[in-house]
């Protein structure tokens, strides 16, 4: 069985369903109702959030609590030194979706920086995965759509990527006319991956910018029922359906 996994970060519930008559893909899979909104039930910040959609595990059980865990010194920021030997530990501990699988394709997941790839390689990752202009965004969307549409050609059991522009584009854009303009662009190229008869499951890590966080309202999208309700539950349930 292959299971597709296709993360969005920061696509936020109340988004989507204001501008639903202007998104095809995303239109159509909730009125089949095959999409909902997802509580972020721990830290709704990129990090932790996406820590336990693929670990299952909380902050508190990891001690994984900052937005995001730099291994190196990225962009002048420091590197996280008291996350690192926390984060090497999860990942030599295989607790991840994609340790269970025999033949993962995975690419671009921001549960750390640099990004977890799988056989599948990111010469210049930053502005693919960390785009800080809407050319960037663009860019990262285009390319992170062609590679997975390439990899889908081959055999793999499962295939898990993250977009990483949508959350940029709404910390960087004044207004909601721009931010819709990504939310199309990423309607588009889903809506162009035919994913036909596999498994697969669209979903968000937390919603759009608050003053000193996000909203805590994720998007889950899938042909796979019933659907989670919160973040928590995210990581059994592809388990159970993988
Ligand atoms: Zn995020």
């Amino acid at each position: 069985m292959t299971l597709v996994v296709i993360g969005i970060d920061g696509m936020d519930w109340d988004f989507v369903n204001r501008f639903k008559n202007d998104l095809t893909f995303f239109g159509e899979l909730l009125d089949k109702g095959l999409g909902r909104r997802l509580y972020i039930d721990v830290r709704p910040d990129t990090g932790p959030s996406w820590i336990c959609a693929f670990s299952g595990l909380t902050p508190r059980e990891t001690g994984i609590d900052h937005p995001f865990v730099y291994l190196e010194n990225i962009r002048g920021l420091p590197k996280h030194k008291e996350l690192v030997p926390r984060m090497k530990e999860l990942i030599a501990k295989r607790v991840f979706l994609w340790d269970q699988f025999e033949h993962p394709w995975v690419l671009g997941i921001p549960v750390c920086f640099p990004p977890i790839n799988i056989n599948a390689e990111l010469k210049d990752w930053l502005p693919v995965i960390l785009p800080t202009t809407p050319d960037e965004a663009r860019k990262s969307i285009t390319l992170m759509t062609e590679m997975l549409k390439e990899a889908l050609k081959k055999e793999y059991d499962l295939y898990c990527m993250v977009y990483g522009a949508i959350d940029k584009i709404q910390h960087i854009a004044k207004d909601d006319r721009t931010i819709f303009e990504f939310y199309s662009l990423i309607d588009s190229c889903l809506e162009e991956l035919e994913l036909g008869e596999r498994n697969w499951v669209i979903l968000s890590d937390h919603g759009r910018p608050l003053p000193r966080s996000h909203s805590r309202n994720g998007v889950i999208f899938s042909n796979i029922a019933p659907l989670p309700e919160k973040m928590t539950q995210v990581h059994s349930w592809l388990v159970r359906n993988s």
